[in-house]
C-alpha cells in the first residue's frame, strides 16, 4: 500500500480542501474503524477530493481482495502485478504456443470433408489422371490446401480417386464438390457435381 501513501502526499491544490487523507485514516474507515470528528473530517474531504477517493476505492478493493489484511503481507500470488503476470502467461499460452497448436489441432482432426471444387483444388486434382496419388510433394501440397480452408484432417500419404478428374467443360457449369474420408492414411477421394 506504500504506493498509495506516495500519491497521497503528492501535493496538488489543497487550499481549499485541506490536508489529504491519511493512508491508515482512510484504512480504517474501510474497514469501519473510525469514528467520531476524525471519521466526519475524512468524509467531508473525501466529498471534495477526488484524488483521496479514488485511494479510498482502491483501498476498498485491497481489503476484498484480502479479507484478512491484518498488518500481515498480501501473498505475492495475490498481489496485482502478480495476477497481471499470470493472465500474461495464461495468453502466451492460449495465443501462441506449439503445445496448444498440436493440442487444437489433435483435437479437431477431421476424417471427412466436403468441400467446393475451386481453382486451387482443380489443379492439383489435374496435375495428372491417374487414381492413386503417389508423389509426396503433391499430397503435401493437397494437404496444405485443406489446411488452409481450415479443414484439419487425420493425416494421410496415400491418395485415391474414385473415378479420374476432367476439366468441367463449361467456367458456369454446375459447382462441383470434392468428398473426402480419411482411413488408416489413405484419403479416398470423389467428385460429385453439386446438387
Ligand atoms: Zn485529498
Amino acid at each position: 500500500m506504500g504506493k498509495w501513501v506516495h500519491k497521497a502526499l503528492t501535493p496538488t491544490d489543497t487550499a481549499e480542501t485541506g490536508p489529504h487523507a491519511d493512508m491508515e485514516d482512510l484504512a480504517l474507515l474501510v474497514e469501519g474503524k473510525l469514528g467520531g470528528d476524525e471519521r466526519e473530517n475524512l468524509l467531508r474531504h473525501l466529498n471534495q477530493c477526488g484524488q483521496c477517493y479514488e485511494i479510498l476505492q482502491s483501498t476498498m478493493k485491497d481489503v476484498q481482495e484480502a479479507p484478512s489484511a491484518e498488518p500481515t503481507p498480501i501473498a505475492w500470488w495475490k498481489t496485482k502485478s502478480a495476477y497481471a503476470l499470470a493472465a500474461s502467461i495464461i495468453f502466451l499460452i492460449l495465443v501462441g504456443g506449439p503445445l496448444v497448436y498440436q493440442f487444437q489441432t489433435r483435437q479437431s482432426l477431421i476424417a471427412s470433408a466436403e468441400l467446393i471444387v475451386d481453382q486451387e483444388l482443380k489443379d492439383i486434382l489435374l496435375e495428372y489422371d491417374a487414381l492413386e496419388w503417389h508423389r509426396v510433394k503433391r499430397i503435401k501440397r493437397f494437404i496444405s490446401v485443406l489446411h488452409k480452408k481450415g479443414y484439419r484432417v487425420k493425416s494421410f500419404d496415400r491418395v485415391i480417386l474414385a473415378k479420374p478428374y476432367y476439366q468441367t467443360k463449361s467456367l458456369f457449369g454446375p459447382e462441383e464438390v470434392l468428398y473426402i474420408r480419411i482411413d488408416d492414411g489413405v484419403a479416398y477421394l470423389e467428385v460429385k457435381e453439386k446438387k
